[in-house]
């Protein structure tokens, strides 16, 4: 999941002014009441599969055009590709696009992969694109085992799938991803892979945890989370420079069974060089190597007097070589060794913190209130 704002989705906010307004106040009117309303509409639309030339579909399914006139239907596999400005092939049949297919029993295929709810297929210079439309609970269900591990005790994946559906909430809402769609199925967003990602208690915990999202000031939360704090997550300020109420350190005791908490890696000096060097940061030999420490974490990586902003340096050098951003560094006889604490930015909720408490008798309210202080819990639907 992309935990920074994004160009693209700024500009189309706004774009899209006026409905981001209205949205945006008819949230802050439900997540201010009291009783649950039904004002808002809890369908999600992900972009399934992007500028394509050929999709391929497989399913009995109803047709309809924009207005919901019914075209036809298919039944199994159908190719569909553009045929002329504005007008799409499905089965070899022309049809003006977009078409909406309508699963009979409840899921199709779409390039290979099975999804709930409805599909359409929109057509544009850069080709057909798919966009998935079902309810808020559905794509939860299809992205949180993806985030979860699957002997993690029920209380904790109550508390990720309370996060997954805040993420989606909050962008839909807030920050869609383009005009056509709210989210994107990779690490961009949430990994969606529709149906075969689903498992019981998966489900069981979407279930028992409905419509319910946190929320700061009469809006979904923004959310974050991560693997391993190592004993005390990370403010959204340190990490990203952006000051959010309910981002802030707070120790953690919990995550000491993740195999990250406590990590060393060693690797050669020249390798690092090479790797700066290619990103562009042209040091040298390594001879000096340092850290900058922020408030609680390490703010940059000195080498050789140039000064590494922390997340470059993790991004160039690797994520998963530098797990974390709390660390030290000894250069020796042509060495690096970091050793560090934790695994991710830090930011939000612990997972593995999540696991632990939920093992040692926590619930899902009391995991989240932990590591979001001052969000609320608030049941939209
Ligand atoms: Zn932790």
């Amino acid at each position: 999941m992309n935990r920074s704002s994004s160009r693209s989705a700024s500009s189309l906010a706004l774009l899209l002014f006026p409905l981001f307004l209205f949205a945006d106040d008819v949230l802050s009117q439900i997540l201010r009441s009291e009783a649950t309303v039904t004002s808002f509409d809890p369908t999600l639309r992900i972009g399934i599969v992007q500028s394509v030339d050929t999709l391929n579909i497989d399913g009995d399914a109803q047709m309809s055009d924009t207005d919901g006139r019914a075209l036809g239907a298919i039944q199994g596999a159908c190719r569909i590709v553009p045929v002329a400005t504005g007008k799409i092939s499905v089965c070899d049949r022309t049809y003006p696009a977009p078409v909406t297919f309508t699963p009979k029993f409840g899921f199709m295929s779409v390039a290979g992969k099975m999804f709930r709810g409805k599909v359409e297929v929109v057509l544009s210079e850069k080709g057909l694109t798919a966009v998935n439309a079902l309810h808020i609970e559905e794509y939860v269900r299809g992205v949180i085992n993806k985030e979860i591990m699957p002997g993690w005790h029920i209380e904790a994946k109550k508390a990720q799938a309370v996060l997954a559906r805040t993420y989606a909430v909050h962008k839909k809402v807030m920050r869609p991803r383009t005009a056509l769609y709210d989210l994107d199925p990779t690490v961009l967003d949430q990994v969606y892979g529709g149906l075969e990602k689903e498992d019981l208690t998966a489900n069981k915990a979407v279930a028992d945890t409905r419509g319910e999202i946190l929320s700061y000031n009469d809006l979904p939360a923004e959310i974050y989370f991560h693997s391993t704090c190592g004993g005390r997550t990370a403010s959204a300020k340190e990490v990203w420079g952006k000051e959010v109420p309910y981002l802030v350190p707070v120790k953690c005791d919990h995550c000491k069974n993740s195999s990250l908490y406590r990590w060393t890696r060693v690797l050669h000096a020249d390798e690092v060089a090479k790797k700066l060097a290619a990103a562009g940061y042209a040091v040298g030999k390594l001879k000096k190597v340092s850290i900058e420490k922020g408030d609680l974490r390490v703010a940059a990586v000195i080498v050789n007097g140039k000064r590494i902003e922390v997340n470059q340096f993790r991004k160039v050098v690797g994520y998963t070589t530098v797990y974390s951003n709390d660390f030290t560094i000894t250069l020796s006889g042509g060495k690096l060794t970091f050793s560090g604490k934790g695994f991710g930015h830090g930011v939000g909720a612990c997972q593995y913190g999540m696991a632990g408490m939920a093992q040692a008798g926590k619930t899902w309210r009391e995991i989240l209130q932990h590591y979001l202080p001052g969000a609320e819990i608030r049941k939209m639907y």
